[in-house]
């Protein structure tokens, strides 16, 4: 691979895969985060409200209960049993207690409590305090092992606590609640203090990528804390890898395409070189042999003609003017070579365009005799002047008729006509021969393209070396079947010049 291939290989495939790559891993992370941020959001506010819920629905209960035990306060048998017909209608209870303002039992619907004082808990001060409902911020575990959490209410009196109503909330009841929501996100709670009172669906650790959210109950001075797995990287590795292969492929056909006409216009360059160095060749080839040929042709010639005397039977005759084509044919070719061989730089004189048709004119008028064309010329009155080498413009216009009167081998009609534009002299030569196919068009001005048997195909490339020396422009326009138009423009020049 050369340098730049591998600069412009760097720059359309690797870097921009790259960036693109990490691009698309980045969106599709920070999608999937974001959609793992509203399914937690989710999750919190259900069991946010479930759990707000079910604490007022047992402060409820509770204040209901205290309010039908206050008449009946002083007969305990008579507590106990509304006591434990409660307990026994709601699973969530795992017992229910009344204690004296002091916090001494009285009654419950079980013994556990028989042996503790409850009157230092906190949730019993704060119901002394507020004289109203309260819920402890720990989770106790009784005797049975049965873990549960304190909720006591206060029986009043006279706006004063004549007693205490403490209800145990069995805490897999409400773990059981929660792990039927959402079975596989791991939550908790924490009191004030941020201490945690209790959990569901605890997980063994917490990994670094854990995503976990905060949300305060109304119903408590609790929050709820929720965490999440790491979220599940493997499926967009996939969706990445996926979009990278599809991604590195279109960069490579782009990279391919860009190479394609990289090459295509190199090689088209280097034809065009090829080209002018063939030209070059052949005008070197030329300079060098075209006399060397020459005079011995011009041997060959005159030899011929002293045989043609001497041997002039009908056969011989015809072998003779055999002879006499093929040199002619090569005189033709090596007088081509001659021109294209030649320096540009030539002498150039100021000269009246239509004086160089008036020299010419008799010489196509005696070719189109001869082909049975009608020869039709078309000049303007003013003088055109320009700046070319009379002989070599003379012979562009011979050349172009020429081939004009060969493409008209069963007649026609040739025009010539010279226009005078601001800047220019245009120069037409037009015949109503069969025209050239369109797929030929390109191929016109490239040195030995012919159609011809006896053709040089130098006549064109002669014409275009010769305008261009002018600072002209030679084109030619051809309908397949309606006959070809010559178009020479060269610049005009001031006569004093
Ligand atoms: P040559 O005349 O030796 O073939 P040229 O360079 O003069 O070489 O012309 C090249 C080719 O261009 C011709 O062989 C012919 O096919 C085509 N051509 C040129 N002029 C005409 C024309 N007026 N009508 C039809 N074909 C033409
Ligand atoms: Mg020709």
């Amino acid at each position: 691979m050369k340098k730049h291939e591998r600069f412009i290989y760097i720059f359309i495939v690797i870097l921009p895969s790259i960036l693109a790559v990490i691009g698309f891993y980045d969106f599709l992370s920070n999608r999937a985060n974001q959609q793992h941020k509203e399914e937690l959001e989710w999750v919190a506010s259900l069991h946010k409200n479930q759990m707000d819920q079910f604490i007022s629905e047992t402060k409820i209960s509770l204040d209901i209960l205290a309010v039908s035990i206050e008449e009946e306060i002083n007969n305990l048998d008579k507590v106990q049993s509304i006591l434990k017909k409660m307990a026994s209608q709601d699973p969530r209870y795992g017992g229910i207690y009344l204690l004296d303002f002091e916090g001494d039992l009285l009654v419950g619907t079980n013994d556990y409590l028989k042996q503790y004082n409850l009157r230092d808990k906190q949730y019993i001060k704060e119901v002394l305090l507020t004289k109203d409902t309260a819920v402890s911020d720990e989770v106790e575990t009784l005797s049975n092992n049965q873990a549960v959490l304190a909720v006591a209410t206060p029986v009043l009196k006279n706006e004063q606590v004549e007693a205490i109503i403490v209800s145990h909330i069995r805490l897999d009841y409400m773990k059981n609640i929660m792990r039927v929501l959402t079975p596989e996100h791991s939550i908790f709670f924490e009191n004030a203090k941020q201490v945690p009172v209790f959990s569901v669906n605890e997980r063994p650790e917490a990994s670094k990528d854990e995503l976990s959210l905060k949300y305060p109950l109304s119903q408590l001075p609790w929050n709820l804390v929720i965490s999440t797995d790491e979220q599940k990287k493997n499926s967009f590795i996939g969706y990445t890898l996926l979009f990278a292969v599809v991604f590195i492929v279109v960069l490579h056909i782009i990279y391919l395409c860009i190479k394609y006409i990289m090459l295509k216009r190199q090689t088209n360059m280097e034809r065009l070189q090829q080209e002018s160095q063939k030209l070059e060749l052949i005008g070197t080839l030329a300079a060098s042999t075209a006399h060397e040929i020459r005079n011995p042709l011009t041997g060959i010639k005159g030899l011929v003609q002293l045989l043609n005397e001497k041997y002039n039977d009908q056969e011989d005759e015809f072998y003779f003017s055999v002879i006499n084509k093929e040199v002619a044919r090569i005189n033709q070719i090596v007088s081509e070579l001659l021109i294209l061989g030649k320096p540009t730089a030539q002498k150039v004189s100021v000269v009246d365009m239509k004086d160089i048709i008036f020299d010419l004119n008799p010489l196509i008028y005696s070719e189109a005799n001869l082909y049975s064309v009608d020869y039709k010329v078309t000049l303007p009155e003013q003088e055109i002047w320009v700046k070319v080498n009379v002989d070599q413009m003379k012979q562009v216009i011979l050349n172009l008729t020429k081939n004009a009167f060969e493409a008209m081998s069963n007649g026609g009609e040739l025009r010539l006509t010279i226009l005078k534009r601001e800047n220019s002299c245009q120069l037409s030569i037009t015949d109503n021969g069969p025209g050239i196919e369109k797929e030929k068009h390109d191929q016109l001005f490239k040195p030995f393209f012919t159609s011809k048997e006896d053709g040089t195909g130098l006549g064109l490339v002669v014409c275009k070396r010769i305008i261009d020396s002018f600072d002209g422009t030679i084109e030619i326009e051809s309908e397949f079947g309606f006959g070809t138009t010559v178009s020479i423009s060269i610049p005009l020049q001031t006569p004093n010049e």
